[in-house]
């Protein structure tokens, strides 16, 4: 799944959360109103952004994943640009994503786990708002 894909299952999921709280007459919390954003569910189909992180960032953001839970994602992946460079036995593999709130912008940030495997290896930069968030949760 692409970045996409991920937003539109979860909004998906959001929507039927609703009519069922409608339906039975709960107000449903402000949490679930808030815009879900993808980041780093890369494929080698589409170009993503490519550039340096900081070091503190990759070392917050792997506190921030190993906090509480994470989530099973559907089936196993693995990264498609090593095994298109042949890498096959070093290939990044993944089966888990984590969910980050951003309550002062109501964003519900999901990425993969696949994240640093992208940005160490593949130089996959995230947006600047994702990593200032990062840095100031
Ligand atoms: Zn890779």
């Amino acid at each position: 799944m692409n970045n996409k894909e991920v937003e539109q299952q979860h909004n998906k999921s959001i929507e039927s959360i609703k009519k069922y709280a409608k339906e039975n007459g709960f107000e449903i919390p402000e949490i679930l109103k808030y815009k879900c954003v993808a980041i780093g569910y890369l494929n080698i189909n589409e170009e993503f952004e490519k550039g340096e992180v900081s070091n503190n960032f990759l070392v917050k953001l792997r506190v921030l994943y190993n906090e509480g839970g994470v989530t099973g994602t559907l089936g196993f992946h693995e990264c498609e640009f090593c095994i298109d460079e042949g890498n096959y036995k070093e290939r990044g593999m993944s089966n888990t994503e984590k969910e980050l709130v951003d309550k002062e912008n109501k964003i519900r940030y999901k990425f993969p786990e696949m994240i640093f495997h992208y940005i160490t290896e593949h130089k996959f930069k995230p947006s600047n708002e994702f990593i200032e968030f990062v840095m100031r949760s």
